[in-house]
């Protein structure tokens, strides 16, 4: 699933081919990506508009529009903007593709079918949803102590709660619990000061290294050129690495189940206390 790095990379490198262009006209050929109805409404309204900027909160992409509305597309858990010359082969699994006036198509790749896209007047709905962005100033070892303090749950389940902190998922957390050293079964309201201002670090430097690294692409995860990111080469333990061994200990990576999740983790680098 696209996370916070993949997730910026796209709007990033989807940049320079967008803003100030106008939307053309759009082809569906699965309807059901577009989460508000009637679909012919969402069409119409977004004829004709020049894009003026994208922005990102979380895991969403927040495309500003010419009538000072917003276009939004959440990539769920196989989406990807690829841009392309209009007039080219659409990519397999090809569900959307928003024509550009300079013909340059947006195509909104999807196979599993579960990725959206709607107009919104403001960002609202989505702020309530989302808890703070990791990579901003205001974000602090403090900001994330307070959020996790008195929570039970564990932590690998709470760094995956987007009301908690926005734009981790599955891959993430469980590289940034492993480079601060915590079991992820861990109670969010158990860690000490130094072990919160550990995991603030490690969540810092894994998503600013895997912006640089432009994502990672395990999965169906592209950049909008069609390239792949490299993030994923740096993965200590995440993504199926279970069966490998620890790079820090040489003890094996074990796979569990957390809330569901399959996570990953070195029993002996992130022992519980
Ligand atoms: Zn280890």
């Amino acid at each position: 699933m696209p996370e916070l790095p993949e997730v910026e990379t796209i709007k990033n490198e989807l940049l320079p081919h967008v803003v100030g262009h106008h939307i053309t006209g759009i082809t569906l050929f699965w309807e059901g990506i577009v989460r508000q109805l009637p679909v012919q409404e969402f069409c119409r309204h977004l004829t004709g508009k020049e894009i003026t900027g994208i922005t990102r909160r979380g895991k969403y992409l927040i495309f500003g529009l010419s009538s000072y509305d917003l276009w939004i597309v959440h990539l769920k858990m196989t989406g990807a903007l690829i841009v392309g010359r209009d007039s080219a082969e659409p990519p397999r699994f090809t569900r959307a593709i928003i024509h550009l006036d300079n013909n340059t198509g947006i195509f909104f790749r999807d196979p599993r079918k579960f990725g959206a896209m709607w107009l919104a007047n403001d960002t609202g709905d989505i702020n309530r949803k989302l808890g703070p962005e990791p990579l901003e100033a205001g974000f602090t070892a403090h900001v994330l102590a307070e959020r996790l303090a008195k929570r039970t749950a564990p932590i690998k389940a709470l760094l995956l709660e987007q009301k908690l902190i926005a734009g981790i998922g599955n891959m993430y957390a469980d590289e940034a619990l492993f480079a601060a050293g915590i079991h992820p079964q861990r109670g969010g309201g158990s860690l000490s000061q130094e072990e919160v201002e550990r995991l603030y670090g490690a969540i810092r430097r894994i998503l600013w290294a895997a912006i640089g690294s432009k994502g990672a692409s395990v999965d169906t995860y592209f950049r909008p050129d069609g390239s792949e990111g490299t993030a994923h080469f740096e993965f200590k333990v995440a993504h199926g690495l279970g069966g490998k061994s620890c790079t820090v200990c040489g003890g094996p990576i074990e796979r569990i189940v957390v809330r569901n999740r399959g996570t990953y983790f070195c029993p002996r680098c992130q022992a519980q206390p």
